[in-house]
């Protein structure tokens, strides 16, 4: 056990100490970086920057070359904190936000105001600390460049083969920050038997958010067939979406979260639900009073974000009376209908659930 320790006391020194070393070195190299930009062999080389010709020869990111062309730019003005790097009392990571710093507030910089936060701050707080500083410095121009990240908000939404929807953009600061506000109560781990990572979470959270707990006013055009789970039915056609399950249309239809067209096997419309839930009026308030929340247990999604799910289902013959129905929220529906989850009620009205049973394949017939 002491072994371990005292390997572990001269790891931390060697590592604090190479750290010194490679602080040193991105000095060094942000100076040669500086002063490279001022020439044009990278014109002559063909590059279309300095930047980019440092980006590719050095193997860097656009970020990194900024920076050490940034700290190499702003050293004479820095020496204080130059000399902190030195004596180990700041890291590198310190003065590229103090160099960037310098660049957005221009002649008004002043070192000494800062140098005590870097010593004090790890570089993630002191960039925080500096966004303070640029704002007490220059407000108007503070807020003008939150204006302009604001106005480059984007989002790109395209469909994978697999129907899969794909997101990727970004958002400013602030409504980043309103975006994550609203998911991550959401995202929070639900229940029992929840072993999401929080990037799934996310994502569910960022559906459920979608749907506000409302009924989705979404088409989906089904058979009977489907609708019961028949085998050898076709799936179901939803908007915006590839074929849907039957699973997935029952779990729709059980609280009526789609307007949904039901067909004959001649493909005659033989039933038009409108986008309402199934359970309203008085039932579903009853509902709402006696469980609350979704009944999942250890789940607390509140009534107004559930659905009320029919033990037995209406399409069998399931009626909207209190004992035939129970809250759930979306996920833990879900779970029900499409993940094969059972719920039991006992006696007393307290749920239990079953996992679905995994069967690893058929046993093996003799040779
Ligand atoms: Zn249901
Ligand atoms: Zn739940």
């Amino acid at each position: 056990m002491l072994q371990m320790v005292d390997r572990g006391a001269l790891l931390a020194q060697q590592l604090i100490e190479n750290q010194r070393q490679v602080d040193l070195l991105l000095l060094e190299q942000s100076r040669l970086a500086a002063e490279f930009v001022q020439t044009d062999f990278w014109d002559w080389e063909g590059s279309a920057t300095p930047y980019d010709w440092i980006r590719i020869n050095c193997h860097l990111t656009s970020n990194t070359v900024s920076d050490r062309v940034s700290v190499g730019e702003r050293m004479s003005e820095l020496p204080q904190s130059v000399q902190a790097v030195q004596e180990r009392q700041i890291g590198f990571a310190h003065l590229a936000v103090m160099a960037r710093t310098a660049d957005a507030v221009g002649k008004a910089f002043d070192e000494t105001k800062l140098l005590p936060l870097a010593r004090e701050y790890s570089p993630g707080k002191f960039h925080y600390k500096c966004l303070h500083y640029r704002h007490s410095v220059d407000a108007q121009a503070y807020a003008q460049e939150q204006e302009e990240q604001a106005q480059h908000n984007r989002i790109d939404l395209s469909t994978g083969e697999d129907g899969c929807l794909l997101l990727n953009g970004v958002l400013d600061p602030v409504g980043g920050a309103a975006v994550r506000t609203a998911l991550e109560p959401l995202a929070r781990k639900s229940g029992e038997h929840d072993d999401r990572l929080l990037p799934q979470r996310y994502g569910d959270a960022l559906v459920e958010l979608a749907s506000g707990g409302r009924p989705a006013n979404i088409q989906v055009t089904a058979t009977i067939e489907t609708l019961k789970g028949l085998a050898g039915a076709a799936g179901a056609e939803m908007e915006f979406s590839l074929p849907i399950s039957s699973a997935s249309l029952q779990r729709r239809a059980c609280d009526c979260s789609v307007t949904r067209v039901l067909l004959s096997q001649e493909s005659v419309v033989i039933d038009i639900g409108r986008s309402r839930r199934m359970i309203r009026g008085p039932a579903r308030k009853a509902l709402n009073a006696r469980d609350g929340h979704c009944r999942w247990p250890g789940c607390e999604r509140p009534a107004s974000w559930c659905d009320g799910h029919h033990i037995v289902h209406w399409i069998e013959g399931g009626t909207n009376e209190p004992n035939n129905l129970v809250l759930l929220c979306r996920r833990h529906h879900r779970m029900v209908h499409e993940g094969g989850w059972q719920l039991v009620k006992c006696d007393d009205g307290q749920i239990i659930t079953l996992a679905p049973t995994i069967t690893f394949g058929l046993p093996r017939a003799p040779d």
